[in-house]
């Protein structure tokens, strides 16, 4: 039966929707993890069976994404507004040379502030002027071969925002912040040298933050930081330097198994992604601009999709008449405002089939 129905029409930004078949496990969970007969929440982060938990985690994201041998994968706190400096202090801390990060939108901007903390940055693209509605192309890309590293956020989650491409050269570390679209579709995790996401779109609640690390990063790395902030030492404890998040990573390993048994894999994940967006997408091509897109077609994202309607009245309508019928989350980010139906990977083709028989008949209902 189901728990909730609602949960299968949020829509919302983060943190996003869970499927049923989690949720089902992490209710079980709260009271009596079966195979341990105590509630999720009272098991020590020193018991074998935790232990166990952060070994299957780490094999399932190793095998979803194929990852090579000399990645590591941490499970850290501190959001991925954490990684935001801690990868400038591991990385950059004490260069001549500037690390080189591009300025694509609403979460590109917080990270440039905190890297500039910790040494010299240089913004190589901006999207600000034209209001970060568009990511850039190849031709208007320039990196130094110097630079300790390359900085880019995979998915603006605010503006709906997604690189299709990797960037850069191999011989410069890639940096990425994947936070909105980690494990909903293959990401050549191979050509990077560090990738985060927090859990909490994707894969899992908030409190837990995945990254996976090359071991030249880790030696290369600035060495006198305190041991919570320093990778090494994370590495070390296996992601139980001190109390770790139990909880969130439990989870974590649910919707992995999820993704490995159910889904059938990134692969697969990826293309139901994509049929989610392009259903979205269409509805907003073929609405004579009723629906308008915030970003520009060719850089859309399988994750967010923004837009707005044509006036104030209208879309406070959609929003009531979207709440009425179960709908949530559609709210845009409060910086851009609009419409922003967020699509991860727990929202069921399903469910993006209700929304947008929504829009086709509000658009019926008010287009003037
Ligand atoms: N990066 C991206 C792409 C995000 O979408 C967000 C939050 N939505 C963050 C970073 C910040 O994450 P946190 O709140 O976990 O620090």
């Amino acid at each position: 039966m189901s728990l909730n129905p609602k949960n299968a029409l949020n829509f919302s930004g983060g943190p996003g929707a869970l499927p049923e078949v989690v949720l089902n496990q992490v209710q079980q969970s709260i009271i009596n993890v079966p195979e341990v007969g105590l509630s999720i929440l009272g098991i020590s982060h020193r018991s074998a069976w935790f232990e166990a938990v952060v070994r299957e985690t780490e094999d399932n994201i190793r095998k979803l994404l194929n990852l090579p041998d000399d990645f590591h994968i941490l499970f850290l706190q501190g959001g991925a507004t954490q990684q935001f400096s801690q990868v400038p202090m591991t990385m950059l801390r004490g260069k001549k040379h500037a690390a080189e990060y591009l300025d694509t939108g609403y979460w590109s901007r917080k990270v440039v502030t905190e890297a500039m903390r910790e040494g010299p940055v240089k913004v190589v693209w901006s999207g600000e002027s034209d209001g970060y509605r568009r990511l850039p192309t190849e031709e208007e890309l320039t990196f130094s071969p110097d630079a300790p590293y390359i900085h880019y956020v995979s998915n603006e989650t605010v503006e709906g925002l997604q690189f299709n491409r990797v960037l850069g050269h191999d011989h410069v570390p890639r940096v990425c912040d994947m936070s909105s679209d980690f494990l909903s579709k293959p990401c050549e995790a191979d050509k990077f040298s560090l990738i985060y996401a927090h859990a909490q779109k994707n894969i899992g609640p908030a409190g837990v933050t995945i990254v996976l690390i090359r071991d030249s990063v880790v030696q290369n790395g600035t060495k006198d930081l305190p041991a919570f902030l320093d990778y090494r030492r994370q590495i070390e404890a296996h992601s139980n330097l001190n109390t770790p998040p139990v909880f969130a990573i439990y989870v974590v390993l649910l919707v992995t198994r999820w993704l490995l048994n159910d889904i059938g894999g990134v692969e697969k994940m990826g293309e139901i992604n994509r049929v989610k967006a392009d259903l979205l997408f269409s509805i907003l091509d073929n609405s004579d601009d009723f629906y308008h897109s915030w970003a520009a077609p060719e850089h859309r994202s399988d994750m967010n999709v923004a837009f707005t309607l044509p006036t104030k009245e209208i879309e406070a309508a959609f929003f009531e008449e979207t709440r009425a019928a179960d709908f949530s989350g559609l709210e845009g980010h409060r910086a851009i405002g609009g419409v922003r139906a967020s699509i991860y990977n727990a929202l069921s083709v399903s469910s993006v089939e209700k929304l947008a028989g929504f829009m086709q008949d509000f658009q019926r209902r008010h287009r003037k």
